[in-house]
């Protein structure tokens, strides 16, 4: 979609004094052993192109995907996608940005075979969103400016990037929306800057403007150590948290062993080879000043009204962030389940109905340490199940009230991934209901006891382990249906006569 008539469109150019909000935190102002800024690229999950009408998924062969405007084809003029724009406001919100009063796109000229018109349609002087923050376990990280932009063309180099002959280019990618967006100088350590990674990510998938099946996101780290007066290194293309957290730890990890070898750590660029798990110097560091930052003349100034940013808050759901505060206020569930529940939305969904009808914090440990195990083990996800609130609602309950014992539960849980079913009609047909009748249970005990002499005589000296095996031979007579803390006392009771 691309934009109407709604917006308040102005014609004027660049006439007023912009800010350059990209100054630097000097040296001095760090303290901590290592510090980490962070510039993320994250595609906007629209069905478009951010300047052209081309489609951003669908056929993948090379360059099939293109039309003179993301080719770049003089005299051809970009018009901007509405969608983009409303997804990077929605951003700016949830991110607490303070949003600027108008849209402004720029040329970034460079030369280089990925933007074939030789410059890239960015943000500079006035970025969409400045400010703002994601909070951390361990900290708040601060924002410095968020903006939209284009993605280039993708280059492969068949072999290896050094030694290749030739370079392949696919324009199918090229023109597709990013968000950009920058951190202060602010993440101490690189497990710091994988969790906020992760937490952008969640904030992402609960606005729906990012799918992370599909869509790329990356990340290049700007990275100093304290040892060397914070001289800064950047790090190009990480993709993904765990890389980003793997490439930050080998950077860290090479500045701190040169400075012990009495070397200087150059100012430069670096990239990130995924495959041998190092960083390879790329360039020195260029300036923001080598790009010749322009106004883009063919784009209007597009005003960010209050009425739009109204309604598009409307839009806005509640986030993760806010939902684990409501789950542990409401629900008066554990925190750490509580950020469990949060971090997929469908499993906060789940949550959130089968513990209006079941006891809320079963729910939470079920949900999150059976249903998960059982998802991880079938390597499959919430959508793609067929069973939900009614099956897990019944489950739980069965377990609530020792209808059930928990490993009677757990296989329940394992035969449901299969083919939903009805846990309680299940259970009343294979009559698995938790053994009542102590008379009985101890029957069982004994023939455990009497079948294994050696375990037996293993507990009386004095090994626990033996009890535990006994305990288990007991399960494996009942199918499970007796309680694991009743057999405990039963045979104790038994062998040592309290
Ligand atoms: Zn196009």
């Amino acid at each position: 979609m691309v934009y109407g008539s709604q917006f308040t469109v102005h014609s004027k150019k660049s006439s007023e004094n912009f800010t350059v909000n990209s100054k630097l935190q000097t040296p001095n102002q760090f303290t901590s052993e290592v510090v980490i800024g962070i510039e993320c690229h994250v595609e906007l999950d629209t069905k478009t192109k951010l300047f052209c009408s081309c489609s951003t998924k669908g056929n993948e062969n090379p360059n099939t995907r293109v039309c003179p405007i993301c080719l770049g084809h003089p005299g051809s003029k970009p018009v901007m996608n509405k969608k983009a724009f409303d997804y990077a406001i929605k951003l700016c919100m949830a991110l607490c940005c303070k949003l600027d009063t108008e849209l402004i796109f720029s040329r970034k000229s460079y030369f280089y075979p990925d933007m074939s018109k030789n410059y890239q349609i960015t943000q500079f002087e006035r970025p969409l969103g400045v400010g703002g923050h994601i909070k951390t376990t361990e900290k708040l990280i601060k924002l410095k400016r968020i903006h939209l932009e284009e993605d280039p063309a993708s280059i492969t180099y068949p072999g290896e990037m050094y030694s290749s002959n030739y370079s392949l280019l696919d324009y199918n990618r090229a023109g597709n929306p990013l968000v950009e967006i920058v951190t202060e100088p602010d993440i101490e350590s690189p497990k710091q800057a994988r969790e906020f990674l992760n937490k952008l990510i969640l904030i992402l998938s609960y606005l729906k403007i990012f799918d992370i099946n599909t869509c790329i996101i990356k990340a290049d780290a700007n990275v100093s150590v304290k040892e060397s007066g914070y001289s800064r290194v950047e790090i190009k293309n990480i993709t993904g948290f765990k890389e980003l957290e793997r490439a930050l730890v080998y950077e860290v990890t090479r500045q701190k062993a040169l400075i012990k070898a009495g070397r200087k750590i150059e100012r430069e660029t670096r990239s990130w080879d995924s495959i041998s798990k190092t960083t390879k110097k790329l360039r020195t560091k260029e300036t923001e000043e080598d790009y010749g930052y322009i106004i883009d003349p063919d784009l209007c100034i597009v005003d960010v009204t209050k009425k739009l940013t109204e309604d598009l808050k409307k839009e806005i759901p509640e986030l993760a962030h806010q939902k684990v505060e409501r789950f542990i206020k409401t629900y008066k569930i554990d925190p750490v389940d509580a950020e469990v529940m949060v971090s997929e939305i469908e499993l906060a969904d789940l949550f959130e109905k089968v513990s209006k009808k079941a006891n809320p914090a079963l729910t939470a440990k079920w949900l999150r340490r059976e249903l998960l195990r059982v998802l991880n083990y079938n390597n499959t996800t919430i959508k793609n199940i067929k069973f939900g609130e009614k099956e897990l609602t019944e489950l739980i309950t069965l377990v609530d009230k020792k209808t059930i014992t928990e490993s009677t539960a757990q296989k329940i849980m394992e035969e449901l991934i299969q083919k939903p079913f009805s846990p309680k009609e299940y259970v009343e047909k294979n009559k698995l209901a938790q053994l009542s009748n102590q008379a009985e249970i101890e029957d069982f005990c004994k023939q455990a006891i009497k079948e294994n002499p050696k375990a037996l005589q293993d507990y009386k000296n004095g090994e626990e382990k033996a009890l535990q095996y006994l305990i288990g031979q007991v399960m494996k007579l009942t199918k499970g249906k007796a309680s694991p803390e009743v057999v405990n006392r039963m045979i104790r009771g038994l062998v040592d006569g309290k």
